[in-house]
């Protein structure tokens, strides 16, 4: 099969990568650093330092991270703890996580042709909590602090890339939970005491609408359209097998305990408090936090391929409808003539 392979300015990452040239204490500054010369080529795998951190380019407007899938223990980080980090300081993996994220990677370009851009946190969470701020994440360490300079730039430089091709882009955090009730968690960064009120009051609330992941995607359409509605991801995600809430079916959380979106959601989506936690892009990227049940999701290679193949589907549907954002192959062939 032909694979157009586009180059990616490594300028818009601003890492040096293979190691070398960054001062260990310095992560927090990464993204400032002067970057290497070179390119990016959809489809490699490149690494951070130590192989922390995994980015693999792609084409589609479309963007999938891990953050706790990763199974790296070096001696040289500490294991986090409360004393260390503050916050709960929670070290628990997402299993399968990683390999589900590569799964969606492969039944997007089975259906599309394209593939989305994958960022996977290798080294575990007892190292480094890729979904937290800069303090609770790294605990003081330089090592880690790097490693969660290199997630964000490598993000920051998908995103970056969706835009200039795409003019605008989904972003999926990608978990797993392990709650009683078996569905998908859409994270949609709404507290589950505003998705328990009737669509009214949510509808109603400014607070809701400019909070959310999805704000960008509300200019016609109502809050809760867009969260429970019959054309709601969680409702597509439903009718494709996967149990989901908010959703049609399943439209509030009540009393369940229920994720409702993390770090990378405020910081990678286009809600109103991106910019405060060191978002770059705005309006153009929306998105949500997706914690995934295990069995049936992530537990085996069929299920996680059955899982992929129904996000592909669903997310050209909902993305086309909400977004004006068409993955078909016809869609990309326009966006790399334009
Ligand atoms: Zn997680």
């Amino acid at each position: 099969m032909w694979t157009w392979k586009r180059p990616i300015c490594a300028a818009a990452v601003g890492l040096v990568l293979g190691g070398g040239g960054l001062l260990a204490g310095d992560a927090a500054r990464a993204e400032a650093t002067a970057p290497a010369a070179g390119a990016y080529e959809v489809g490699r795998s490149y690494f951070g330092a130590n192989g922390y951190i995994e980015y693999i380019p792609g084409d589609a407007p479309v963007i999938l991270t891990a953050p706790h899938g990763g199974t790296l223990r070096p001696d040289s980080i500490p294991d986090r703890t409360k004393d260390a980090c503050g916050g709960a300081a929670t070290v628990v993996m997402d299993t399968n996580t990683a390999e589900l994220v590569l799964a969606m990677r492969k039944s997007f370009h089975d259906r599309y042709g394209t593939y989305p851009h994958v960022i996977i946190s290798r080294i575990s969470r007892r190292k480094l909590d890729a979904n937290r701020p800069l303090e609770e994440a790294a605990c003081g360490n330089a090592e880690a602090a790097r490693a969660f300079a290199e997630w964000h730039a490598f993000i920051d430089a998908a995103k970056s890339d969706v835009i200039r091709t795409s003019g605008r882009g989904w972003y999926m955090d990608m978990h797993g939970h392990g709650h009683d009730i078996q569905r998908l968690e859409l994270g949609y960064l709404l507290k589950p005491a505003l998705l328990n009120a009737s669509d009214a009051e949510l509808d109603a609330s400014t607070a809701a609408r400019e909070r959310t992941g999805v704000r960008g995607m509300l200019r016609e359409k109502s809050l809760s359209e867009i969260l429970r509605g019959r054309s709601s991801l969680g409702a597509l995600y439903a009718r494709a097998g996967f149990r989901s809430v908010p959703s049609d079916v399943d439209p509030r959380p009540g009393e369940a305990k229920y994720f409702n979106g993390g770090y990378n959601t405020v910081r990678h989506t286009c809600g109103a408090e991106a910019a405060a936690a060191g978002g770059t892009t705005g309006d153009a990227i929306c998105g949500i936090q997706i914690e995934s049940n295990f069995k049936g999701v992530r537990d085996t290679p069929a299920s996680r391929k059955r899982f992929g193949d129904a996000t592909a589907q669903v997310l050209g549907e909902y993305l086309g409808a909400h977004w004006g954002l068409h993955l078909t192959a016809e869609a990309a062939k326009v966006r790399a003539r334009g």
